[in-house]
């Protein structure tokens, strides 16, 4: 019997613990810190042998394959002394795509891989059997156990690509790419960047690269470093004969001369990077033959993920707008981009070396007051000091909704967008987002 040993008991351990035990491995499930309750009685109710807040290396190194939670550095002492030992070390996405033959749609990017995987499952779902896994809902493992499905789309992050062997997408989307979690790749972008196109490393040309050809960053590393995969660009500003464009005021998706025409004043979701996310789901979807009109109509009806650009209420002819998905300055850039009011903004947060510069020309355009929302607003503050006529700060969300609320007028928008993590203030982005819905319906 081959033993498995998971680092790491949370969704994607816990998920691929249970694959594991079914395809008849001894399975040991070891976390560093505290499991969650819901996990440990998923272990104990499948007779899984498990630890948490320490990791037995008798236990751990005896493994003949060991799957790393995406949470864990790779540069931690133990995964060292288990690659010095030769034991492979792989992701989840990895290990259970030995399990099933399904065609596998996989995204990743800095922004936009949630936004486009909903949508693109949104479509394939009317049609296909599909399932929608990765850092959305239940883990990938779990699915391929329980469900089966014959096709997936899974939102995957660069750590999950970072220890994959043999995965290959047979469709693969790269949102786009910006600085992000550096901390993970030696502050070195171009490690990020290459951990990024780890999701094409595997692909023939009878596979398929969807990308941002806008992304200067992208289409730079491609020129460089070439891929196998058949290329389908998007792009708001270039025309291709395969991929997907625009064209007074519609969107293009042309495959092999059988185009797509869409316009896009009818797409659900607002503001140019969500062309840019129905862009991508609709190349995806057109290569999985879906119907035009079904793409059309899934496009048209599509209600927005909770925390990207979700429209809360109108109170008093203003709209109050949850972003707090927006977790770096690049998410921000585009809500500010949508905002067709003057708009008053909520900001701030853990700052994880943002510069704020390209934000300004927005900010000078668009934005009336600014309420910083963080432990420290130092920085918001004289970055944004001389640039509106109102800025002020609090630590309290429902404080920064009661300012907003009374500098707001007929017309504006309010808008909370960080551009910073939360954890200063908050458990996650839901739980500040949800905290500022409640606000928002409090008032
Ligand atoms: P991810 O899963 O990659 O974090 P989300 O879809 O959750 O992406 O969106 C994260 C944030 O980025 C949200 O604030 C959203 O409005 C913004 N966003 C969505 N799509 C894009 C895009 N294509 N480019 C830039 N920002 C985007």
């Amino acid at each position: 019997m081959k033993r498995l040993v998971v680092l790491g008991g949370g969704e994607s351990g816990v998920g691929t613990a249970l694959l594991a035990k079914a395809k008849g491995f001894e399975v040991f499930v070891s976390d560093k810190g505290r499991i969650n309750e819901k996990y440990k009685q998923v272990l104990v109710n499948n007779e899984i042998e498990w630890e948490d807040e320490r990791h037995t290396e008798s236990k751990i190194l005896n493994a003949d394959i060991v799957m790393k939670s995406p949470g864990i550095p790779g540069n931690v002492s133990l995964v060292s002394k288990l690659i010095a030992a030769n034991i492979p070390v792989v992701s989840e996405i990895e290990f259970a795509s030995k399990y099933t033959d399904a065609v596998i749609v996989g995204i990743t990017g800095s922004n936009g891989k949630t936004t486009t995987a909903t949508l693109t499952h949104h479509i394939l779902k009317e049609v296909l059997n599909v399932g929608l896994a990765g850092n959305i809902g239940d883990s990938f493992a779990k699915q391929v156990l329980e469900h089966g499905y014959e096709n997936y789309v899974l939102e995957i992050s660069s750590f999950q690509l970072d220890d994959i062997v043999d995965f290959k997408p047979h469709i693969a989307v790269i949102t786009n790419i910006s600085p992000d979690h550096l901390d993970r790749y030696d502050y070195k972008f171009e490690n990020y960047i290459a951990s990024k196109f780890r999701i094409a490393m595997n692909q023939t040309k009878d596979d398929y690269l969807i990308y941002d050809a806008d992304d200067e960053v992208l289409t730079g590393w491609l020129k460089e470093h070439p891929v196998q995969s058949t290329l389908l660009p998007f792009s708001l500003d270039k025309t291709f004969e395969n991929g997907a464009y625009l064209k007074n005021e519609n969107m293009i998706v042309s495959i092999t001369n059988n185009e797509i025409i869409m316009p896009t004043k009818n797409l659900a979701l607002e503001g140019k990077h969500n062309i840019k996310n129905a862009m991508a789901a609709s190349t995806v979807s057109h290569l999985l033959k879906i119907r035009k009109q079904t793409i059309r109509e899934s496009l048209e009806n599509f209600q927005a993920v909770e925390h990207r650009l979700e429209q809360v209420l109108k109170i008093n002819k203003v709209q109050y707008i949850n972003d707090s998905k927006a977790t770096n300055v690049n998410a921000t850039y585009y809500a500010l981009e949508s905002m067709d009011a003057p708009t008053i903004w909520i900001v701030g947060g853990v700052d994880k070396g943002n510069n704020y510069e390209e934000l300004y020309a927005f900010v000078n355009e668009k934005v009336k007051a600014i309420i910083c929302l963080g432990v420290d607003n130092e920085k918001l503050l004289d970055a944004f000091g001389g640039m509106v006529d109102v800025i002020s700060e609090t630590q309290s969300m429902s404080e920064a909704v009661k300012m907003a609320y009374k500098l707001a007028e007929s017309g504006d928008n309010v808008l909370l967008s960080p551009a910073c993590a939360s954890f200063d203030l908050f458990e996650n982005y839901e739980d500040r987002g949800r905290q500022f819905k409640e606000a928002v319906r409090n008032l």
